[in-house]
């Protein structure tokens, strides 16, 4: 046990590193067009089919010649002209030049590019205000990619940086895995659905809302099985629904092993789960196992809780069953604490903080007030996690903490 370990208590590190030592990548895949492709992992390598560019171009709008006749002379005749899609189809003999514009394929016997504002034009006399090297202005064929090359692996998720390079191959369909399919669900007799009218001592289910905009932005395919009351029968068939038709299955309450609560029994009676502590604020209980041929996960019911442990700790998971080998969990800097953050040792805890970057370019943070599990405005005004370590204790105004800059997900 390490100095800050403590019993009974799983480190956050450990417990993500459990569920990633159990789960292996899904191996389904099918053939998709690049247009439906978005947000997909590629089953594939992709090697490029082509040159890009595929003809030798012109970076500039100007006059496509040969620099060594620019040696004795700084007039030369125009010959002709080249535009993007429409090339010039002779060759510039010595002595010519060609007017060309950008993306125009250079034309036979030149080999630089200047461009219009250093040239005098009178007629058909063209005259050169510069000495140009060769090569000048001109993009040489597959100086983006060239034919042949490796350009994404296996288990690149396809994002807006990957969609047009494949376009660029003139790729259009792609080898991809299937999504991972997640069902949900939330617990608890006191839960109404938003949009019906509260009775005394209910609450609306917020979980779902959260779980269902993180699980999409995740890349996975959704199955909302609803609210399930605090009954053995009902939650019974909710677990087998979910575990028979989804990868994974994911649900908010009842893992804290209230009096209330039946989900423990029926999740030891139904499937091999472990019931974890983890050493996080908020967010302490998580179980994670197999139902069926479902991963299961449990999050707390605590709305910041369920939203923290799937951001957290599932996040990575579904990142490996999707088969996305290059998953970056979210970025991590040091900040200046401008505010008090309270923190008994023992936890790490994922405070809600508001970061910016002062004067001197460095980031600052500030709590977003009430941390309290349930508090979910405290999602809607922090922009980061404000980690703090596990041994450690109240943060003064003025410390060093390391903060978690949410990623693309939260946004
Ligand atoms: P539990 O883990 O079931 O004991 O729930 C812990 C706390 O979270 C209780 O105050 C619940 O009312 C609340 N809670 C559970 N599920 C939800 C939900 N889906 N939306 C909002 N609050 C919830
Ligand atoms: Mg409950």
């Amino acid at each position: 046990m390490g100095c800050c370990d403590v019993p009974g208590l799983m480190p956050v590190e450990t417990a993500i590193n459990n569920i990633l030592e159990q789960v292996s990548p899904l191996t389904k895949t099918s053939t998709v067009a690049l247009a439906d492709a978005m947000g997909l992992v590629l089953a594939q390598d992709i090697l490029s089919p082509i040159n890009v560019p595929p003809f030798a171009n012109s970076a500039m709008d100007g006059y496509a010649l040969r620099a060594e006749d620019l040696t004795s002379t700084d007039t030369l005749v125009l010959a002709g002209k080249s535009f993007a899609g429409i090339p010039f189809e002779g060759e510039c003999q010595a002595g010519q030049c060609i007017r060309i514009m950008t993306g125009a394929e250079m034309p036979a016997g030149t080999d630089t590019v200047i461009m219009q504002e250093e040239t005098t034009v009178d007629g058909d006399n063209i005259t050169f205000n510069i000495k140009p090297k060769a090569n000048d202005n001109v993009r040489p064929i597959g100086d983006d990619v060239s034919l042949g090359e490796t350009v994404l692996v296996t288990g690149t998720r396809l994002t807006a940086r990957e969609m047009p390079l494949l376009a660029s191959l003139g790729i259009a369909q792609v080898e991809a895995f299937h999504r991972p399919k997640v069902a949900f669900f939330s617990t608890g007799d006191e839960l109404r659905p938003a949009g019906e009218t509260l009775e005394a001592g209910q609450i609306y289910d917020s979980n779902r809302y959260g779980i269902r905009a993180l699980l999409e932005k995740f890349g996975c395919e959704v199955l909302d099985l609803g609210i399930i009351p605090d009954c053995p029968e009902k939650l019974r068939d909710a677990f087998l629904k979910g575990s028979t038709e989804a990868d994974v299955l994911i649900t908010s309450g009842g893992v804290s092993v209230g009096e209330a609560d039946y989900t423990k029994d029926i999740l030891d009676q139904e499937g091999q789960i472990g019931f974890w502590k983890i050493a996080m604020k908020p967010g302490k209980p998580f179980a994670f196992g197999k139902i069926n041929n479902a991963w299961f996960c449990g999050l707390p019911g605590n709305p910041v809780s369920a939203m923290l442990t799937l951001y957290q700790l599932v996040q990575p998971m579904l990142a490996k069953l999707a088969g996305n080998s290059q998953y970056q969990p979210p970025v991590r800097v040091k900040a200046k604490a401008t505010t008090l953050f309270k923190k008994r040792p023992g936890r790490t805890d994922f405070q809600r903080g508001i970061y910016s970057i002062n004067a001197e370019g460095q980031f600052e943070v500030a709590t977003t007030g009430n941390q309290g599990s349930g508090a979910f405005s405290s999602m809607h005004l922090a922009n980061c996690f404000v980690v703090l370590e596990q041994e450690r204790g109240r943060v003064q105004a003025g410390e060093d903490v390391t903060i978690e800059i949410f990623n693309h997900t939260l946004y």
